[in-house]
């Protein structure tokens, strides 16, 4: 394989303040625009997490760190985001490369990058711990005290925004943080590192705060899951790989949170403002190529208007734009890798074994142009039933199934039959229909007339196999903090042996 000529990229861990190349076995990171690679990135090796989970250790007990207080360890949080607007278009052009998503969306990922640590810096100095109802001759407290060592284990789909959203509030409980990057994609999270380590380097903090850990995750996240000072693990990731990382928490009764795999019904009602839909029904699943834990690739049409709908959305999937994600006007990239294509191509062709009715799409495109690229076609599958496995299962790409309802309980019924829950989306000018069918949707998450609008101010998490627990919000910072009660006595009376 060639190497590509912009091969400047980060390519050495991060081991408890230390830069270099892990003891592991190398991977070739890869440009699924063009198979070029990209870099040749180490694994850390098992001792290397250990080095990582002791150093994390020593930062979350030196009081540099652990006892500054909330609006002080908050300018780390701020200079990171200074640092991460700064490198703001080389972070995006590196996403870009890396998972293949276009420009237009990396650098939108990179800007909410830097507002997850500016917006969490805010909810850090402005956190109030509560003075509790006294029921004695005392005064009764609730604080939040750090866990220590966090674990982050992130995939591949948008790596800058999903390690901000877990850095940021865990270092704001004032914790140490093991990151491991997705394999196909470690480069972001590596250069946001370099810029964390400045920041801490800036400010005089404990250099073992954070750790980049590159490598497989059955042996590196593994070993961060299983260390025992690892005291909370957040993941994000496919379902079956959460409930392995829950079984071996239960092992240390360890706290984790799981944002997991999905698969999100889109509904049209039979009033919906058909241009609004179409746009949105077609940005909820073919945006970031259907790489995204919310994609909405069920798709319930009134069965009144499912052939005119169907109908407008193929002829307008048809004109989507199939390109790499530099080109401006691309509005479907390649997918993250080759492999992946490969996966969601067996995906298409098992669909049609169930008997499914390829509309458009189904192939990756024809022409030079995308010879090299890991490109899928936008797709639209119609003639399958809601359990059928391809309606059950995430293909995690650009592939959406078309299927229609007859009434609220029929609509009700089938998008719910699904093990996961994690979004929904619900097309109509019926308000009242809006509030009733969003209410009983089992999902963490309801877009009505609009679809995957994210707000850093508004928890996000899954129901179901989705996962469990919640990110986001002015209380995501609890969720990397331990509650303790205090109760500080105010009598000089004996304590009585009876009350
Ligand atoms: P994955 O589960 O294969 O891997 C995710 C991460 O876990 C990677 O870093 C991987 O190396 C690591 N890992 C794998 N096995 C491990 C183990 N035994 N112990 C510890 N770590 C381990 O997922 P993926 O293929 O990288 O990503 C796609 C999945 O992520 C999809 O299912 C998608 O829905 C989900 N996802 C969910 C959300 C959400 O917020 N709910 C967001 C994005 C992606």
């Amino acid at each position: 394989m060639l190497r590509s000529p912009a091969a400047a990229v980060p390519d050495e861990a991060l081991i408890a303040g230390q830069w270099r190349r892990g003891a592991g076995a190398p991977a070739e990171t890869v440009d699924p625009a063009t198979g070029l690679v990209l870099a040749t990135v180490h694994a850390v090796s098992v001792a290397e997490v250990d080095e990582a989970a002791e150093g994390a250790a020593r930062a979350a007990a030196d009081p540099a760190w652990r006892s500054l207080l909330p609006h002080l360890r908050a300018r780390l949080l701020h200079r990171t985001a200074d640092l991460i607007d700064e490198s703001a278009e080389h972070l995006a052009a590196l996403q870009t490369a890396d998972t293949g998503k276009a420009l237009t969306e990396t650098r939108a990922l990179v800007a909410s990058a830097a507002g997850t640590f500016r917006y969490t810096a805010a909810a850090l100095e402005t956190a109030e711990e509560a003075i509790t109802p006294s029921r004695g001759d005392y005064v009764t407290m609730s604080r939040y005290e750090p866990i220590g060592v966090v674990g982050a284990i992130n995939p591949w789909n948008s790596p800058v925004a999903s390690d901000a959203q877990k850095l940021a509030p865990a270092l704001a409980g004032g914790n140490a943080v093991l990151l491991k990057p997705a394999e196909w994609t470690p480069l972001v999270s590596l250069a946001l590192g370099r810029l964390i380590t400045r920041a801490i380097g800036e400010l005089g903090l404990p250099a073992g705060l954070l750790s980049v850990l590159p490598g497989r995750g059955s042996v590196v996240g593994d070993a961060i899951v299983r260390h025992p000072l690892t005291g909370k693990v957040t993941f994000t990731g496919g379902t079956d790989t959460g409930r392995t990382i829950a079984h071996a928490a239960a092992e240390k009764l360890m706290p984790v949170s799981l944002e997991l795999g999905g698969k999100s019904p889109t509904i049209v009602l039979a009033d919906a403002d058909i241009e609004q839909a179409l746009a949105g029904v077609m940005f909820g699943i073919f945006s970031s190529s259907g790489q995204s834990c919310v994609a909405g690739s069920r798709l319930f049409v009134a069965r009144e208007l499912y052939d005119s709908f169907v109908g407008r959305l193929v002829e307008r999937v048809e004109e989507l734009r199939v390109g790499p994600g530099t080109a401006p006007d691309t509005q479907v990239a390649p997918l993250v890798h080759h492999k992946h294509r490969d996966s969601v191509a067996a995906h298409v062709e098992r669909a049609r074994g169930e008997g499914a009715r390829v509309l458009c799409g189904g192939s990756v495109p024809p022409g030079d142009a995308y010879r090299d690229g890991a490109y899928y076609l936008p797709t639209v599958l119609a003639g399958l039933d809601n359990t059928s496995l391809t309606c059950q299962e995430e293909i995690f790409g650009p592939v959406l199934v078309a299927l229609d309802f007859d009434g609220e309980e029929d609509l009700v019924r089938q998008a719910n039959d699904s093990v996961y829950g994690l979004a929904c989306g619900i097309w109509t000018r019926d308000h009242r229909a809006a509030w009733r069918i969003a209410r009983r949707i089992d999902a963490g998450t309801v877009w009505i007339n609009t679809y995957k609008q994210f707000s850093i101010t508004t928890p996000f998490g899954g129901l179901k196999d989705s996962g469990l627990g919640r990110e986001k919000s002015r209380d995501g910072i609890r969720a990397y903090q331990r509650q303790k009660s205090l109760y500080w006595g105010t009598s000089d009376a004996p304590l009585p042996w009876a009350n």
